[in-house]
């Protein structure tokens, strides 16, 4: 076995079916008497419901949550959680809600609880992002990372079916790189097998039928190991090009790393042969890339960056900035081959 170093991020985590009933004793727990509830506008009626459970310990509501959390957005739910002196943050919704709620921390300290509804795994991590004049800013910092997480898998049940696909596969993204991750452990290791082995199993029962209880569990538990790895351990190449992708165009989060995954996968391929090895495992495939690119396409999700507003002239501009500031990546990074893996990801070709 190789040396390795493992630390583990303090969290408490309530899981199954009805534990956003949990709510009021989880913040009581906490010591705390105010709290602000975030949601998108999308999601406020989640945020009602929270301060319904909540009565008095729910100071208000700031319903404003955006995708990449914008400096503005976040300025503003600082000041409405100074005005009504909350003493706790609580985000229902995504990746964005829960953006949002440690964007507020970062600044505040404040102690936030999240209530997870995708399965994109920033519950997990204290890694936060700010966006300010087209530029996202991220780092960690221990004070945002969620005190306590509700996974209560009753709340995905009206997740859209393509929105679960493309979200359970953005979490299989973190415990696929987790496999390699230089700073990699064998806790890691483990839980990103059994988290993928979760989603893809999960994916296509919940597209069979949206509100497979089972699947919407399996899922959800699937997601909370997938993101504990990206909690963990350094993420590579898929990572940064998915943070191009999304920063530099605009392109949908979950969808840029469902069509992104299997080409970066194969691009690491012959450097990483036991994670090659795990992943195919967990997805019951000899080759783990082409599963992942077949359970996009058979479950509905698009498979092409063409299909979500990528622009071939992009291709080039993508590499170029991918390479500026690269992450570690187990296979060396070569301009002609990240172009090469951006044209087949760009035209929905599956991994070579
Ligand atoms: P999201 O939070 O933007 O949600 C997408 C849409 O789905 C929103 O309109 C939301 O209101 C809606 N929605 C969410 N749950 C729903 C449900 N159960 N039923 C119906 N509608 C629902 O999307 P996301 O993919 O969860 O999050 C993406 C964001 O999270 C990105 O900005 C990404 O950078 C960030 N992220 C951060 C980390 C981290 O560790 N910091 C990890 C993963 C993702």
């Amino acid at each position: 076995m190789n040396p390795f170093v493992y630390h583990a991020n303090p969290s408490r985590v309530v899981f199954g079916m009805g534990t956003f009933a949990q709510l009021p004793a989880e913040i009581e727990r906490l010591g705390c008497h105010r709290s602000l509830l975030l949601s998108t506008p999308h999601q406020v009626e989640l945020a009602r419901d929270a301060a319904t459970l909540l009565g008095s310990a729910a100071a208000g509501i700031f319903d404003q949550a955006q995708m990449h959390v914008p400096a503005g957005v976040a300025a503003q739910a600082s000041k409405a959680a100074k005005k009504i002196g909350a003493d706790c943050l609580v985000a229902t919704g995504g990746g964005s809600t829960i953006g949002l709620a440690k964007a507020i921390a970062l600044e505040s300290g404040l102690p936030v609880v999240a209530v997870p509804t995708t399965y994109a795994g920033s519950e997990m991590t204290p890694i936060y992002g700010i966006t300010d004049q087209g530029r996202k800013r991220t780092g960690s910092d221990a004070r945002v990372l969620p005190r306590t997480v509700i996974y209560d898998p009753e709340l995905t049940l009206g997740l859209p079916v393509v929105i679960s696909v493309t979200s359970g596969i953005n979490a299989i993204a973190h415990a696929a790189e987790a496999l390699y991750a230089r700073d990699g452990n064998p806790i890691m290791e483990t839980l990103a097998e059994l988290g993928i082995r979760a989603l893809a199993r999960a994916i296509p029962a919940i597209r069979s039928d949206v509100e497979d209880r089972q699947a919407r569990s399996d899922a959800l538990y699937g997601a909370w190991l997938c993101g504990t790895t990206l909690g963990h351990v350094g993420m590579a190449l898929h990572h940064k090009l998915c943070h191009t992708l999304g920063g530099t165009f605009n392109l949908p989060h979950a969808e840029t790393h469902t069509i992104v995954l299997p080409h970066a996968l194969a691009y690491n391929r012959k450097s990483t042969p036991r994670a090659m090895q795990i992943l195919g495992r967990a997805l019951a495939s000899e080759d783990g890339p082409r599963a992942l690119y077949e359970l996009a396409r058979d479950n509905g999700a698009p498979t092409a960056l063409r299909d979500i507003g990528f622009q071939e002239a992009d291709i080039a501009v993508a590499a170029d900035i991918a390479l500026t500031h690269p992450y570690w990546n187990p296979a060396p990074l070569a301009r002609e081959a990240l172009l090469a893996l951006l044209q087949r990801a760009y035209r929905g070709e599956p991994p070579i």
